[in-house]
């Protein structure tokens, strides 16, 4: 009998993942699951509309499924140099978006990039890079994250020479500091970012521009400049108490936890905020040892951000997994301490009122002041990206949308003529595939302001952009 039936995918046990950073909550298709979940594939290709990135889904999945996944790699390197990254934590709305999602689940593309990427330890072996000569150009990338080093990869196989600029002392940007490493293990951020900085990546860490080095010195010295520098400004909430020792904001506290701080989190953890890197900063406080860990948001559970989705579902079933408790419909307003310690959290239970839009908006029953004990609370509620390194005169240049991020044209670049700018501190999605997307884009861009396409090494290694319009004359599950 056929079956059609998305193979699942087996998940460790999270009693023995609770115990370490490094033990991955998602395990990996053997060979046979594999190649039987990606012979489900039809081919249609549908994904690639909803791929941000516009990976050829169909062509990678049908070389899964006969046993080839060296071409898998390949196809998915024409757009994207970190498969087994995004194979780990892609919000992959390719899949939500799969005709087979009523037909027996969709098609598992995250699993299987991930199952196809891990077969290769070294990508030299795989991709089979154009021969260049470096041409006398050179472009500056403020920032180590998925953004900056994709653009660096697709600039150095054409032979343009990048310097990153980097203010931590380790690449990766939020891949590094803020998804944790049980989610994406250090062996996969160091193969494959070792890969591109492997190319010719000219890499300055502990470097922080308008600080160590002035932004209009990389605008002279450069011949195009890329603002990949992610939306890393944390913004705390305010509430009263937030200065007692033990109140974080979770970009620091994961960054922290990231590069080797041992916090004492206490046994009673409050996150407070409903996304996914409360969801993070819960299980990370989990893993150090806490023995109570809440999430309290201010909304219903279908109000978190990124729900209705896949990726969400699948985020929230291992963050119950592991004990984390969330406490829907809720407004903390003081952090309580005691001697200078804190101690607890006062917060009101809300109302959810539906406005004229249609929106359901929390509104405090203030009647009642409810209390839960904390010894640390973590706030995932707010960040902005931070551009004040440019100088006044650069600032009054740069032209920004109501969002406070830059205006780009179709080709990457900013208001600033050779300034472009890609990744979280650019596009409204903010997830690591849009990254690499800004990157792809802005690759092709630099390239023809440079006016350098007639030197690069070979055309066809360049990102395919747009691949989607090919399959946009067909409709997805929502339109069955
Ligand atoms: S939409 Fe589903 S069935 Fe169609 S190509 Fe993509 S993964 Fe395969």
């Amino acid at each position: 009998m056929l079956n059609f039936e998305r193979v699942k995918i087996k998940h460790e046990d999270p009693e023995r993942r609770l115990k370490s950073f490094t033990v991955e909550p998602v395990l990996e298709y053997t060979d046979g699951e594999g190649t039987a979940e990606a012979s489900r594939c039809i081919g249609c290709n549908i994904c690639t509309q909803a791929c941000p990135a516009g990976l050829d889904i169909g062509g990678y999945v049908r070389s899964t499924a006969v046993g080839d996944p060296a071409e898998t790699v390949r196809i998915v390197f024409e757009n994207l140099p970190f498969p087994a990254i995004i194979g780990r934590v892609c919000t992959h709305m390719c899949e939500d978006i799969c005709v087979l999602y009523d037909d027996g689940g969709p098609i598992a593309i995250r699993h299987l990039k991930r199952f196809a990427a891990d077969k290769f330890f070294d990508y030299s072996q795989v991709v089979n890079l154009p021969k260049r000569n470096f041409i006398n150009k050179k472009v500056a990338i403020i920032g180590g994250g998925p953004s900056g080093l994709t653009l660096a990869y697709y600039l150095l196989i054409q032979g343009v020479q990048v310097a990153i600029y980097e203010g931590l002392p380790v690449l990766g940007g939020f891949m590094k500091t803020g998804i944790p490493r049980y989610r994406l293990p250090q062996e996969t951020l160091d193969k494959e970012i070792g890969f591109i900085v492997s190319q010719g990546a000219e890499i300055h860490l502990n470097t922080k521009v308008g600080r160590d080095i002035k932004f209009e010195d990389l605008m002279s010295k450069y011949d195009a400049v890329y603002l990949g520098i992610g939306n890393h400004d944390p913004r705390m909430t305010g509430t009263p108490g937030s200065n007692t020792a033990g109140v974080y904001h979770a970009l620091n506290f994961l960054q922290d936890v990231s590069l080797g701080s041992k916090i004492d989190v206490g046994k009673s953890v409050v996150v407070i905020g409903g996304g996914f890197t409360a969801n993070d900063a819960s299980r990370t406080s989990m893993r150090l040892g806490a023995e109570h860990v809440y999430i309290m948001y201010r909304r219903r559970e279908i109000d978190r951000p990124g729900y209705p989705s896949m990726n969400a579902e699948e985020e929230m079933e291992e963050t119950v997994e592991e004990k984390v408790q969330y406490m829907w419909e809720v407004t903390p307003f003081e952090y309580v301490s005691e001697n200078g310690h804190l101690v607890g959290v006062k917060y009101w239970q809300n109302e959810m009122v539906i406005e004229a839009q249609g929106r359901a908006k929390p509104v405090p029953k203030k009647e009642k002041v409810l209390y839960i004990e904390a010894d640390t609370v973590i706030e995932a509620t707010g960040q902005e990206p931070d551009f004040s390194f440019l100088g006044d005169k650069y600032l009054r240049q740069l032209r920004l949308t109501s969002h406070g991020t830059p205006i780009i044209d179709e080709k990457g670049m900013t208001s600033i003529d050779g300034l472009f700018s890609g990744g979280d501190c650019t596009n409204a999605i903010r997830d690591l595939i849009s990254a690499v997307r800004d990157a792809d884009r802005a690759t092709v861009g630099i390239l023809e302001h440079l006016n350098v396409m007639d030197q690069i090494a070979d055309d066809k290694w360049l990102p395919v952009l747009d691949r989607w319009k090919k399959y946009s004359a067909t409709a997805g599950r929502s339109k069955k």
